[in-house]
C-alpha cells in the first residue's frame, strides 16, 4: 500500500504540524558547546595538541568498552587508517555490503584494497553470513596464503560489517564466518555510537571498529572520526600514522615513513567533550521518538519501523519505517509529497554496486539490499523532536 496522503498524516500524527522544515537530522547543541568551546579558544590550543582530544578519547573508551580510541578528522579517514594498519595483503579484496555509505567503499580503496560487494539480510539490515557463506564456498578457495578469490585471482583479506542506522549486524554468525575462512573483521560502526549486540558495543567485535561525528550522527565534533581497538600495537601504529608519522621529539622533525595528518583538532574534541555529555539523553530521546513513529506507523497496512532484534539494543540514529511493495518510483513519489510539505525525508543511499565508478567492482548478487533501498524511507530523526520525558 502506498498513500501518501496517509503517510503524511502518520507523520503529522508523530511530529505534529510544521512551522518550518523538518530537517532529516539536525545535531543538538546549546549552553554546554559553548561553554566548553569558548574554554577552548581562550586556551588557545585549537589544533592538534590539547587536553580535550585525551579526554574525549578516554570518554570513548569508557563507554564503549574499547581499550585504546584514537580521535580522528572523519570517519572515513578513520576507516582508512584501520585497514592500513591491518596489514593486510596489499591490493587483496575486502567484503563490504551493498548498502553502506559510500565512505565504506572509499576507503577500501584509498587504502589500496578493492571493494567487492556482498548483500544484506533483512531482518539486521547487515551484512547477510549464511548467504556470504555460500557465496564463498562456490567463489572462493581456501589457500596456503589465505582466502582467494577463484574469479579475480585475488586474495580476499577482510571483511567490514556495517552496522545500517545503528541497527547491530549479528556479529556471532559473521565472527563464525570469519574464523573460518582466515578474514579481518573491521566494523563500520560510524553510525552506531550506543548500539549493543548480547551486550557489547558495536565497533569492539572485530580487530578494529571505526565511529564517525559528522554533524549528522548522533554526537558531532563538526567533522570527526575515531579507531576503536584493543589492540596496542596497532593503536600505537594510527596515532603514528596520523600525525604525518613524526618520531617524539622536543624540536626535531624526523618523519620515519609516509604518514598522514588525520589528528583530531582539539577546538572539535571540545564540542565532542560536550555533545558526549548528553550522549545518554539523546538516546533516550531517539527511542521515544523511534517508539512514536512504530505507534504512529503500526496502523498502517504494509509498513514496519525497521526494529532492533532481542538480543540487540539499537541507538535508533535514523528512525526509519519499510513501506512493503513500494518499487523506486511509488518511493520517489512518496518522498516528493513528503518534501513539499517541509519534511525532509530520504530514502537508502544509492547501492553501492550500481554507482558508475565502483560498479566494475566485484560484487555477489544484491537482491536484498536493492529491496530495502526502493523500500525504506528514513524519518526525521534530531533528538529535539521529541521531549525525554514521554
Ligand atoms: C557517516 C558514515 C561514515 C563516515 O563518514 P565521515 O563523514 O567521513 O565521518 C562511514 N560509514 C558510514 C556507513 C557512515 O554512515
Amino acid at each position: 500500500m502506498n498513500n501518501p496522503e496517509v503517510f503524511l498524516q502518520t507523520i503529522h500524527a508523530v511530529l505534529g504540524k510544521n512551522t518550518r522544515p523538518i530537517n532529516l537530522h539536525e545535531p543538538t547543541l546549546g549552553e554546554t558547546e559553548i561553554e566548553l568551546l569558548s574554554e577552548c579558544i581562550q586556551s588557545t590550543f585549537v589544533s592538534s595538541v590539547g587536553p580535550m582530544i585525551k579526554e574525549f578519547e578516554k570518554n570513548l573508551a569508557e563507554f564503549t568498552g574499547s581499550k585504546h580510541v584514537i580521535a580522528l578528522v572523519n570517519g572515513t579517514s578513520a576507516l582508512q587508517m584501520a585497514l592500513i594498519a591491518s596489514d593486510l595483503e596489499p591490493g587483496s579484496e575486502i567484503l563490504i555490503p551493498s548498502l553502506s555509505f559510500v565512505a565504506t567503499a572509499n576507503a577500501v580503496i584509498h587504502a589500496g584494497h578493492i571493494p567487492h560487494f556482498v548483500d544484506v539480510d533483512e531482518i539486521n539490515f547487515g551484512i547477510d553470513s549464511k548467504k556470504l557463506r555460500t557465496y564463498l564456498e562456490i567463489n572462493a578457495e581456501k589457500t596456503k596464503k589465505g582466502l582467494l578469490n577463484k574469479v579475480s585471482g585475488r586474495m580476499i583479506s577482510a571483511i567490514i560489517p556495517m552496522h545500517t542506522l545503528g541497527f547491530p549486524v549479528a556479529m556471532n554468525e559473521l565472527i563464525e564466518l570469519s574464523n573460518d575462512l582466515n578474514l579481518l573483521i573491521i566494523e563500520d560502526a560510524a553510525e552506531s555510537l550506543g548500539s549493543y549486540h548480547n551486550g557489547k558495543h558495536t565497533g569492539t567485535f572485530g580487530k578494529m571498529g571505526v565511529l564517525s561525528f559528522n554533524g549528522n550522527k548522533v554526537i558531532t565534533t563538526g567533522g570527526g572520526g575515531a579507531v576503536l581497538t584493543d589492540d596496542d600495537m596497532a593503536a600505537e601504529r594510527i596515532r603514528h600514522l596520523s600525525t604525518t608519522a613524526k618520531q617524539p621529539h622536543p624540536w626535531s622533525f624526523h618523519h620515519d615513513e609516509l604518514g598522514w595528518n588525520f589528528r583530531m583538532p582539539n577546538i572539535n574534541a571540545a564540542l565532542g567533550v560536550a555533545q558526549f555529555r548528553q550522549l545518554p539523553e539523546f538516546l533516550d530521546r531517539k527511542r521515544s521518538l523511534a517508539l512514536n513513529y512504530k505507534e504512529a506507523f503500526e496502523q498502517l497496512d504494509g509498513h514496519y519501523m525497521l526494529w532492533e532484534q532481542p538480543n540487540s539494543k539499537a541507538n535508533f540514529w535514523l528512525s526509519a519505517v519499510r513501506v512493503c511493495g513500494n518499487n523506486t518510483q511509488q518511493r520517489d513519489r512518496l518522498i516528493s509529497v513528503l518534501h513539499q510539505e517541509g519534511f525532509m525525508v530520504r530514502p537508502f543511499w544509492n547501492e553501492l554496486n550500481k554507482l558508475p565508478y565502483l560498479s566494475h567492482f566485484p560484487s555477489a548478487p544484491t537482491p536484498s539490499a536493492g529491496l530495502l533501498i526502493d523500500e525504506v524511507i528514513c524519518l526525521p530523526s534530531s533528538s529535539f523532536l521529541v521531549s525525554n520525558d514521554e
